[in-house]
């Protein structure tokens, strides 16, 4: 059986009920039918880099695309990547292309389909700049959406849990290779600079709010860097990190989150919305704003 905890960059979480590794838009189509024939829900896992998995398991059929479903191609200033392919991967594949416009995503290790579905970005860019259509297939079929009709915004999209994204064409611009070289060099070296990058972690736990303070900095200010409940811990270089010290479960994880929006509300009145997506039942408890 396959564990969450094997498809997921903080390495927690337990056995999928179902798994699947499809190659091709057929294979993907039938896996959707016959979940919807079992009743069961479709979880795709990219990389697994914003993912929480409850430690039972998941009671869904859980998805990972390869072959055709994570390759890419340059066709001109187009960029079309199957929804499994990696960031690093297209990005390498622009580089060599000589295409600009995707080096915001050096640094973030997820899929194309996972940076669809959560409009991922870094340094001021997001995915929903450079989408020009994405290919959605659902058990009803398949269909090219828009950006608009993606719903875009900061770390969210409009589709829904049973959607997925299969194919995404990106709009580049001619860049020359050197400098698209140095961009990342210098993005990468940033973020190393900031960021838990040799560590288990899921990214960014919480987006930030509507505050002067980003999220990482008001937990900082909480007092929650080096923070552990059993073997996870918040990264003692970035409070908005959630780190694997070793034996780490998803239940670790989950009251260290449960902690840092209590302490979040206490001290600042705000509440933190997680930007991670939990699956298998997992859920943060509803908290009011705290009157100031
Ligand atoms: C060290 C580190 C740094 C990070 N830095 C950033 C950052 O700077 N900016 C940022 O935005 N994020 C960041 N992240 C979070 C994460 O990398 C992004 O959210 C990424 O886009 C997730 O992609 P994924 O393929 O790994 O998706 P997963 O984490 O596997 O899944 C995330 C969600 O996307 C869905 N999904 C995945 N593939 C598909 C698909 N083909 N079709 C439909 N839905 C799909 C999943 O079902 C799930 O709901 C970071 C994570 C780590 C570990």
């Amino acid at each position: 059986m396959t564990s969450l905890s094997r498809l997921t960059t903080i390495g927690t979480g337990g056995p999928a009920a179902r798994f699947a590794r499809p190659r091709t838009l057929e294979e993907l189509e039938q896996a959707l039918r016959e979940a919807a024939g079992e009743g069961l829900e479709v979880f795709v896992v990219g990389l697994g880099s914003n993912v929480l998995a409850a430690d039972e398991g998941v009671a869904a059929f859980v998805l990972r695309f390869e072959g055709e479903l994570a390759d890419v191609r340059a066709e001109s200033e187009t960029l079309v990547a199957g929804g499994g392919a990696t960031n690093a991967v297209c990005l390498h594949r622009a580089r060599t292309a000589g295409l600009g416009g995707l080096e915001f995503a050096c640094a973030i290790p997820g899929t194309v389909g996972g940076g669809v579905r959560m409009n991922a970005g870094a340094y001021g860019r997001d995915f929903s700049l450079i989408v020009g259509r994405a290919l959605v297939v659902s058990a009803e079929g398949a269909a090219w959406r828009t950006p608009a009709e993606l719903d875009l915004s900061y770390r969210h999209s409009g589709l829904h849990p049973d959607e997925v994204v299969a194919r995404v064409e990106l709009g580049l611009e001619s860049r020359p290779e050197a400098e698209i070289k140095a961009t990342v060099a210098e993005l990468v070296a940033q973020r190393k600079e900031t960021q838990p990058t040799n560590k288990r972690t899921f990214g960014s736990v919480f987006k930030n709010p509507d505050h002067e303070l980003g999220a990482g900095r008001m937990l900082e200010l909480c007092g929650l860097k080096g923070h552990r409940i059993g073997g996870a811990v918040i990264s003692p270089k970035h409070a908005n990190f959630i780190e694997n010290a070793g034996q780490a479960t998803s239940a670790d994880c989950l009251a260290l989150m449960r902690e840092a929006r209590r302490r979040a509300r206490e001290q600042f009145g705000v509440v933190l919305e997680r930007e991670v997506v939990l699956v298998g039942g997992l859920e943060l408890p509803d908290l009011e704003p705290a009157q100031q």
